[in-house]
């Protein structure tokens, strides 16, 4: 079974997660680590848990979803594996970090990519599927647990809301089209654990989200 811890990190106010089974391997997804003080609350869970990180991941490029890739690579000796479709994302966060005022940003390079259906992220026992859910992001996935029914969803889908997509690269019909066509349906049971904020459900977003729930359309 696969243990979900999250930390809110940097001025963006952003979950980063760590999953881990009974074998004690780890995935990092999403490191919005930007301090050192941050970086240390990360550290500091991992050796408490005795957990062996094996691989890091991002549900999307944007900047702070990415603040401690090349932290976690170094400490970790992990590859970082991303969808190909958001390397230009990656690419421009050295730019966006400027545009906030945020430094040092320190870059980081992907070592692999992820592929909706190809190949499962395994680590323990346990598995996660990849699943494509463009618009905020035009790379943006989604990690879904079926046996432990949860959705480690990024800026897709929010309690009550959805991810921006007046950003440079979205797109707001391909939003939508990803959470009704490849969220939804998972089943109304999916926790969704989201890239800010609280975690929700699929059942929820689904009946009540103003955006893209029944009462939208
Ligand atoms: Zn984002
Ligand atoms: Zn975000």
């Amino acid at each position: 079974m696969i243990q979900v811890q999250s930390f809110t990190f940097n001025p963006f106010q952003e979950n980063t997660y760590v999953l881990f089974d009974e074998t004690r391997q780890a995935l990092i997804i999403d490191p919005g680590c930007n301090s050192s003080a941050e970086q240390q609350i990360l550290t500091n869970f991992i050796a408490q848990h005795q957990l062996q990180v094996v691989r890091l991941l991002n549900t999307h490029c944007h900047i702070d979803h990415v603040f401690g890739n090349q932290f976690v690579k170094d400490t970790y000796q992990v590859k970082l594996a991303i969808h190909p479709l958001d390397l230009p994302t990656l690419k421009s966060c050295k730019m966006a970090s400027e545009m906030y005022g945020i430094k040092p940003f320190i870059e980081s390079e992907p070592d692999e990519y992820l592929e909706e259906g190809k190949d499962a992220i395994r680590f323990g026992h346990s598995s996660l599927d990849v699943l494509f859910v463009p618009g905020h992001a035009p790379g943006h996935v989604a990690f879904v647990s079926q046996a432990d029914r949860f959705i480690i969803g990024g800026d897709v889908l929010f309690e009550m809301s959805i991810g921006r997509t007046d950003f440079p690269g979205c797109d707001h019909e391909a939003l939508l089209r990803s959470i009704r066509e490849k969220l939804f349906p998972l089943g109304d049971d999916f926790v969704v654990h989201s890239g800010h904020g609280r975690d929700t459900t699929i059942g929820k977003e689904r009946k009540f989200n103003p955006f893209v729930g029944e009462m939208a359309s």
